[in-house]
């Protein structure tokens, strides 16, 4: 078995793998030279400094433990299917029975003047947070470009760090295109009441530099407003690292397109994490998340198929927020055909509530905010695709599970 990408995704193969008591030989190909470790403290705990390092980073004994080969700093450059191995930067070749593509997502950049200017980054690795965390304590005014999870998790760092923050949005509200205008607007009260200056319908046409020609100074909005930045962090998504894939010839669209068994159109190559457009059975559509979940439990899948199990993957989106005094999950899918209705059940204005999304009376998602243990009822509503009286869903004194 040869994973190549040493995120979660692939971390969590290999475990899987081993649990299900694989006693091959499990190499992992990353090209960070940090050992697997999981995302979303980078731009919560961790910037913020509550999360230390050995709390989400696999620990130094992990691959010896797992009987895991792990190659860090090994960049996989070709994969060659006809006679199964892939080929390294360093011109190494590395043998398969089976590949697993591992491979994750990258930042997507700001396609405008200025954009690689100093001051400016993006977060995506364990270096990308250790170096914000040190730009923050050192930038009075940070703008940041993108409304996202990211981009608000990390305005939320930022004004923890006592920064002046700015957060530029295209759209009507931050978070409209996940969440809908009813519950985007719950984000934006959010961050102007902790002081963020949220500006919508805005886009940058440029990044000006500072005195020194070198360093980043202000950002340019469309409109021709000046915006000074001592630094400027640009979250505005993300997307699947397909580059391999397609070179090989394997089907890609939006991500390496699998089945739900996480087979790619090699049934020997399979896709995990982010990097996986997984053919979902239960949402009978194409579906790729970017989630911290998908990333955990896809190894299982792929350890089930690759030994002859036939469990396809059928867990329902979920992630997970935190920003200032409000953490969240989220769980479910609301696909092309949209919603036509959101009940909310609690109290809105004090940011304690589930909300859920509908159609036809049937549940697609639903989001607690600042309340706990009900993603299960949440999932068993979504699951049973039965019309629910949405006066009774948003009584909080009928339980989810009548
Ligand atoms: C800052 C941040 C915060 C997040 N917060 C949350 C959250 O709160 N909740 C949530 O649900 N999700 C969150 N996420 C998303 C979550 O972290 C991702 O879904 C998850 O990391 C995906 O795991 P992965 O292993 O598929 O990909 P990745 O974590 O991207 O790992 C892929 C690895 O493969 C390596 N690689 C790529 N190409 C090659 C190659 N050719 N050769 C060798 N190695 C290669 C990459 O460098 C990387 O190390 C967050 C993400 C970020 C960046």
């Amino acid at each position: 078995m040869v994973v190549v990408g040493g995120g979660l995704a692939g971390a969590r193969t290999a475990e899987a793998l081993r649990e299900r008591g694989f006693e091959g030989d499990l190499t992992i190909l990353g090209d960070e030279t940090e050992r697997p470790y999981e995302r979303p403290p980078l731009s919560k705990g961790y910037l913020l400094g509550t999360d230390e390092r050995d709390s989400f980073v696999r620990h130094a004994h992990w691959a010896d433990e797992q009987e895991v080969r792990l190659r860090t700093g090994v960049t996989v450059t070709a994969i060659d299917r006809a006679s199964q191995h892939v080929l390294d930067a360093g011109g190494g070749r590395t043998d398969y029975d089976h590949l697993v593509l591992a491979t994750g997502s990258e930042p997507n950049r700001l396609d405008v003047p200025g954009a690689w200017l100093e001051g400016v980054v993006s977060l995506r690795t364990l270096d990308d947070s250790d170096r914000l965390r040190v730009l923050l304590a050192a930038s009075p005014r940070v703008v940041v470009v993108g409304g996202g999870w990211i981009g608000l998790e990390v305005a939320a760092a930022a004004r923890a760090a006592g920064c002046e923050v700015t957060v530029l949005v295209r759209g009507d509200a931050p978070l409209h295109g996940v969440l809908g205008p009813e519950l985007a607007a719950m984000f934006a009260a959010l961050h102007r009441e902790n002081g963020v200056d949220l500006r919508v319908r805005t886009q940058v046409r440029a990044l000006v530099p500072g005195g020194d020609g070198v360093r980043v100074g202000a950002v340019e909005l469309d409109d021709g407003t000046l915006l000074p930045a001592d630094l400027v962090v640009v979250a505005v998504g993300a997307r699947p690292r397909v580059a391999l894939a397609q070179a090989a010839g394997l089907d890609v669209g939006d991500g390496v397109l699998t089945d739900a068994h996480l087979r790619t159109s090699d049934p020997r190559v399979l896709a995990v994490g982010d990097l996986a457009a997984v053919a979902h059975p239960f949402l009978g559509a194409r579906v790729r998340v970017e989630h911290w979940d998908a990333a955990l439990h896809h190894g299982e899948t792929v350890a089930a198929t690759v030994l002859g199990a036939d469990e396809p993957y059928d867990r329902l989106p979920y992630f997970f927020t935190d920003q200032f005094d409000l953490g969240m999950e989220y769980t479910g899918w609301i696909g092309p055909a949209g919603y036509d209705e959101v009940v909310v059940r609690g109290d809105l204005a004090a940011r304690e509530l589930v909300a859920f999304w509908l159609r036809d009376g049937r549940v697609l998602a639903g989001m607690n905010v600042n309340v706990w243990d009900v993603v299960d009822d949440v999932q068993a509503l979504i699951r049973s695709r039965t019309r629910i009286d949405p006066t009774r869903l948003a009584d909080p004194t009928t339980p989810l599970t009548a």
